[in-house]
């Protein structure tokens, strides 16, 4: 079946006592044993729980994997995947990702005595360049944030074959309706289900899918060892968002398109990232290892940061905010948000100047989103 049937029937079957169309909010935390040891197949929800089983199914499904996994946050779902590690372990990772994963590296995974190599998302050779003997995980984003570079996901599979590494790939930006990691090769894909999967900018969650059954056995042991499970209703949530999650995201991406276009003729922009809009390597990548371009923007105006500050403090529609994927316009400016945490040499080593701002386009209409920007730009 089709990914749009699959979204909304995997996992979901009707209720069995009841026929309920929905699986239910099974808001419980134990099951009734009908003698010790006999049970239903639940126990404890740490452990499992109904609505969060329905949940990972779809999650496996949309993926195109065997097992999915629910977390309580991205976070979570990000050290899941490195509890597979050891001490003396080596990590080889692209430098252009989510602060929260690189802030886990550094201070919580590096506490692990596990060790980790930045590699250029640039160059797919530097990943090459920077394994070890023992390496043992490869991390990667695609599309990054917030420049949305293209990292070519199959490149780097095939670095790690035969070498006993687990290759993960973050998919939260591209969501599972335009990219499918583990069909590239991957072993394990990584989301923050807070964004487009869930969609509605109402709960924080997160997912691990994998074909690999020793991985999921190791992972799952974790999620239940360390316990940052999504409660029932969170699980729901994320469940009712997977079913609109291919409608969304063609709108988000229509709109994307319609506004990267504007925003790339606009006298007072410098500079649009958007891979369907882009001439280069970025653009042909994206289009060989995804199915669309997605619904973030990145761009730079000409002014420095007073023009952005006025730019920003005269938009009604996006919504000055962190976080992406929602049905709403949001804006963020990340030199002061999402990479604040990031050395200012760093930050602008890596082309987060000082007059970069990150719109997730939502799914309003395209007109009034543009005729916002337009308005707000006339102030910048
Ligand atoms: C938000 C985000 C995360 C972290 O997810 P949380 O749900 O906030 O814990 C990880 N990776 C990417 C790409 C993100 O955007």
């Amino acid at each position: 079946m089709r990914f749009e049937t699959r979204a909304i029937h995997d996992g979901q079957e009707p209720d069995d006592l009841t026929g309920a169309v929905n699986v239910p909010v099974y808001q419980t935390s134990t099951y009734r044993q009908d003698a010790i040891g006999k049970h239903k197949g639940y126990e404890y929800s740490r452990t499992g729980n109904p609505t969060r089983a329905a949940l990972e199914k779809a999650l496996a499904s949309i993926e195109e994997g065997r097992f999915g996994l629910a977390f309580a946050s991205g976070v979570a779902a990000t050290i899941a995947f490195f509890s597979i590690l050891k001490p003396g372990d080596h990590v080889v990772a692209g430098d252009e990702m989510y602060g929260g994963s690189y802030r886990l590296l550094e201070r919580i995974v590096s506490k692990w005595g596990v060790t980790t190599t930045y590699a250029d998302v640039d160059d797919p050779s530097s990943f090459e360049r920077a394994l070890q003997k023992n390496t043992r995980a490869i991390w990667m984003e695609t599309p990054t944030n917030p420049l949305l570079k293209i990292v070519d996901i199959k490149k780097v599979v095939s670095i790690a074959r035969d070498r006993r590494i687990a290759v993960a790939v973050d998919n939260t930006f591209a969501s599972p309706y335009f990219q499918k990691p583990l069909l590239l090769g991957a072993d394990v894909v990584v989301h923050s289900t807070t964004k487009y999967i869930a969609g509605h900018s109402d709960i924080v969650g997160g997912a691990v899918i994998t074909n690999n059954e020793a991985l999921y056995e190791q992972i799952k042991f974790y999620q239940n060892a360390a316990g940052a499970v999504p409660g029932p209703l969170d699980s729901w949530l994320a469940l009712r968002g997977i079913k609109t999650l291919a409608i969304r995201m063609r709108e988000h991406e229509r709109n994307a398109l319609y506004l990267a276009r504007y925003l790339s003729t606009h006298p007072k922009v410098r500079e649009v990232y958007y891979p369907r809009l882009q001439k280069d390597e970025n653009f042909n990548l994206a289009k060989k290892q995804m199915s669309g371009f997605g619904g973030m923007i990145s761009f730079e105006l000409k002014g420095g940061l007073s023009a952005v500050e006025r730019f920003i403090s005269n938009l009604k529609l996006f919504i000055l905010a962190e976080s992406l994927g929602g049905v709403e316009s949001l804006i963020c400016y990340p030199a002061r948000m999402t990479h604040a945490s990031i050395p200012e040499e760093e930050r602008l080593r890596c082309g987060i100047k000082d007059n970069l701002v990150r719109l997730s386009v939502g799914i309003e209409d395209k007109v009034d989103l543009k005729d916002d920007l337009a308005h707000a730009l006339s102030f910048a």
